[in-house]
């Protein structure tokens, strides 16, 4: 799903569950895309591809070839067995404050798991374990980015009107 999406269904969820470390619930609805696309615009600034990001062909064909490197970190960012370790780690040193973090995580997983048919990495929920799921629809297409963006209006005018 897009960066917007994802942050606007975290900061609405934390708000109707009372999630009351709600920045650290948000940060880590959005951290899996970040952990991945940084090195990927580092990269690109730096001129590395020599290119730009025209069509998900052309980040297809780059992500094929030499930052191929890229595609596990997506995976690894987009596991629910790194996000399990990721909690467990966080709660055997911080304790119940890293819960939020996990939820975060978790949350953006389960969203990606049903909207990246097609994609350019196939999502692999149990990354390193090799399990492929193919998805429903793929994000960036109209008719789901249409209705993901009428149904956070709905909720968005739920929460300022009728909540
Ligand atoms: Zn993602």
């Amino acid at each position: 799903m897009d960066f917007p999406s994802h942050m606007l269904w975290a900061l609405f969820l934390a708000r109707v569950l009372g999630i009351s470390n709600w920045t650290l619930f948000a940060f880590f609805a959005v951290f899996p895309d970040l952990a991945f696309s940084t090195p990927l615009l580092v990269a690109w600034a730096g001129k590395s591809f020599r290119g730009s990001f025209r069509s998900r062909r052309e980040i297809r064909n780059l992500v094929a070839g030499r930052f191929g490197w890229i595609k596990k970190v997506y995976r690894v960012a987009h596991s629910f067995v790194t996000a399990a370790l990721f909690g467990l780690f966080g709660w055997l040193v911080y304790g119940q404050v890293m819960l939020p973090a996990l939820a975060g995580w978790l949350l953006h997983c389960v969203f990606d798991l049903f909207v990246h048919k097609g994609g350019v990495v196939e999502a692999e929920p149990l990354y390193p374990l090799r399990y492929r799921v193919n998805g429903f629809i793929h994000w960036s297409d109209r008719r789901f980015l249409l209705l993901n963006y009428c149904l956070l209006a709905i909720a968005y005018a739920w929460l300022l009107f009728w909540r």
